[in-house]
């Protein structure tokens, strides 16, 4: 059998729109129709033009034109004669790039992850970049007393500072370009915000910390510049956090690396083979199905699927839209 659905095709830079496809399931596959489609800091970058080198989780070359969106959940419609953890009616979540800014996607079952008993579907659809903020929010090696840093208040900042502050963090700082996430993020619970564009965040820190620099630091920004600042505000054996996935060669001052022994933690959920995600994400969905963490405060936009150009538009231009979703 075949389903027919509305799929987003981005045909080259800033140019993006829904076509029909014809999705035929094979037998190790299965269809799942969407319940709603969250857009990634990654799929902006597609949208501008930066492609990234092929992955593993690409079904297809990164290259123009190209079948976007890998962030959605929904219930399967239809499974492959071979299929035998999944059946027609369960809810799942989406951990491929699988053309998810559709009606329904095609994946294979390993690309999907069972929705937690209990687990709202809207915050289900959003379960792979929750997951991933989760898991590095969880996996940050923060202890009791912990000054943390974490440089970016996107979707994933705003999980990973929440997360800081629950693991015990004492004095928990986002650091952003705009003031919008930076107030976001002190009403979810940061003890202290560095706007970079008006503060030097190596004054901030170091005045939290007696000069001595923070004990953890998350990367989750993605730029040179918050590369190096992360750098610099870390103290001598602090840990510095991998979040971002940075796609474009970038320019780093690393000596203190190597002379500050600083400990480098990957914290990457996906990248860790899809087996240790399929361990990892019940793990890391549990405190957010409990209300531990506030996912939906993060969700700012809300767009229908046929007004995908205009969410791509507002995606581009507007940074202070932490997550935008578009209904099906
Ligand atoms: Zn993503």
């Amino acid at each position: 059998m075949s389903i027919i659905t509305r799929a987003a095709l981005l045909k080259a830079p800033y140019d993006i729109d829904l076509v029909e496809r014809e999705l035929v399931c094979g037998e190790d596959e299965v269809i799942v129709k969407n319940h709603l489609i969250g857009i990634c800091g990654s799929d902006k970058s597609f949208y501008r033009g930066q492609m990234p080198p092929k992955t593993a989780e690409f079904r297809q070359d990164p290259k123009f034109p190209f079948y976007l969106g890998h962030e959605s959940g929904g219930v399967i419609v239809e499974v492959g004669s071979k299929v035998i953890d999944y059946k027609v009616g369960d809810k799942v979540i989406a951990f491929g790039w699988n053309n998810n800014y559709a009606d329904y996607f095609l994946s294979k079952t390993w690309q999907l992850q069972p929705v937690p008993e209990g687990m709202d579907m809207d915050l289900a659809s959003l379960g792979e970049p929750i997951a991933c903020g989760m898991y590095s929010g969880m996996n940050s090696g923060v202890q009791m007393g912990d000054v943390v840093v974490v440089m970016g208040g996107g979707f994933a900042g705003q999980i990973i500072a929440q997360c800081a502050k629950k693991k015990g963090a004492s004095t928990v700082v986002v650091a952003d370009v705009l003031d919008g996430k930076l107030e976001l993020a002190k009403k979810l619970g940061a003890d202290v915000t560095v706007n970079l564009k008006k503060q030097d965040a190596m004054e901030v820190v170091m005045g939290l910390t007696d000069g001595l620099g923070a004990d953890v630091v998350v990367e989750a920004a993605g730029s040179e510049s918050s590369f190096n600042m992360a750098s610099e505000i870390i103290k001598h054996n602090g840990k510095f956090v991998f979040y971002s996935w940075v796609t474009q060669p970038i320019t780093l001052n690393i000596s203190r690396w190597h002379d500050d022994g600083i400990e480098f933690v990957n914290t990457c959920l996906v990248h860790h083979s899809w087996r240790e995600r399929y361990v990892w994400t019940p793990a890391t969905l549990k405190p957010v199905v409990k209300g531990l963490v506030d996912i939906k405060s993060l969700i700012t936009n809300e767009f229908k699927l046929s007004d995908i150009k205009a969410a791509f538009e507002l995606a581009d231009k507007d940074d202070t839209a932490i997550k935008i979703v578009l209904r099906p």
